[in-house]
């Protein structure tokens, strides 16, 4: 079967790999969509980071040569012997946790935390961006009919926005502003809208981007080229928005996350960073600011907590994935549409590959 493989640094080709074996915990899924990640674009361009080089993934046992896609869904085609949930012909999305089940973290049911955790996808174990891909049976999540199978691929950057606003700690009418709207920025402000956030302020210079979290339900927008946008938040907030999201990974906009939000206010900041950056701690201390990070989402045997409730919401509408699906790609055009992602000039947001 074809999948799309990370040999090194700006060098993934699409090859022909052996089927997938199916263990008795294990289904085997036929790919129908999978996103294309930013962390899937910092291992082209810089990595390998997450993916295992020269010593083994201590989950999978695995090193590059891997396949590569994390965020995704499909159809079940073939369960293992002890599957009890799942059968053929489901529609499941994928949580790619991987955990080690024996460190502090795991014991604690931390497993996104895992001292050695990682991603399908990323870490060895198949990927998504592959015609077929087996996975435990816990990491398959079932989709219900009426969404539609493609959006089962976003599920995973859902969850990310949705553990962010989980971990947040406002409350329903209370003030929030967002610090970039890319993909998972555009998903922090629909689950803030789903959580009640009012009023949502998003802060982003790209202006195709801008209009989307607009349509997402920002009820304001703000281009920090041309406008002071934390001053402007503050102003309109008496002093500061009760909760901060820092979604762009610069440290202007760490800096601004941290200065919006009032005296006793929370930052959180979901963003992965290229480079150390430098802040005022005293922005921090004389406003008794909490900042905080968040990592992924509930994984393991909590793989359908976070998941499990962004499909609902999709199901019902709270939370809609369409506005964010800029792009549909086949397989061999993979390499294309990470050029076109690390390229400066584009609108996308989130490219799904069809295997
Ligand atoms: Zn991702
Ligand atoms: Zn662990």
């Amino acid at each position: 079967m074809r999948s799309a493989v990370f040999h090194g640094r700006e060098d993934i080709q699409v090859d022909e790999i052996a089927e997938p074996a199916v263990e008795r915990d294990d289904v085997l899924i036929d790919v129908t969509a999978a996103g294309i990640c930013g962390s899937d674009l910092h291992e082209y361009a810089a990595g390998p980071i997450f993916i295992p080089g020269d010593d083994p993934h201590p989950v999978t046992g695995e090193t590059a040569p891997i396949s590569m896609g994390h965020e995704f869904g499909g159809e079940v085609v073939e369960v293992g012997e002890a599957v009890e949930d799942i059968t053929v012909g489901d529609i499941v999305t994928v949580n790619p946790i991987l955990y080690c089940g024996e460190c502090r973290y795991c014991e604690d049911g931390a497993y996104h935390l895992c001292k050695s955790g990682g991603f399908t996808g990323l870490s060895g174990g198949g990927g998504g961006f592959s015609e077929q891909i087996t996975v435990s049976s816990e990491q398959a999540i079932p989709v219900p009919d009426d969404v539609p199978a493609e959006y089962a691929a976003l599920v995973e950057p859902f969850s990310v926005g949705l553990h962010a606003v989980r971990n947040a700690g406002f409350s329903a009418g209370d003030s929030v502003a967002v610090y970039g709207t890319g993909p998972i920025g555009l998903t922090v402000i629909q689950a803030a809208k789903a959580a009640g956030a009012n009023p949502v302020y998003a802060v982003e210079p790209q202006d195709a981007r801008r209009e989307l979290a607009a349509e997402v339900g920002a009820d304001e927008t703000l281009d920090p080229i041309d406008t002071d946008a934390p001053g402007t938040i503050i102003d309109r907030s008496d002093g500061g928005v009760d909760a901060t999201f820092e979604v762009a990974g610069i440290d202007q906009t760490v800096r601004d996350a941290i200065r919006s939000a009032k005296h006793d206010g929370s930052v959180t900041i979901v963003s992965i960073f290229e480079e150390s950056i430098e802040i005022e701690p005293n922005d921090i201390v004389l406003g008794e600011r909490t900042v905080s990070g968040t990592l992924a989402y509930e994984g393991g045997p909590k793989s359908d907590v976070e998941f499990g409730a962004v499909i609902d919401m999709f199901a019902d509408g709270t939370l809609d994935p369409e506005p964010l699906i800029t792009s549909r790609i086949d397989l061999e055009e993979i390499v294309d549409g990470f050029e076109t992602l690390l390229g400066g000039e584009h609108d996308e947001i989130k490219i799904l590959v069809e295997p």
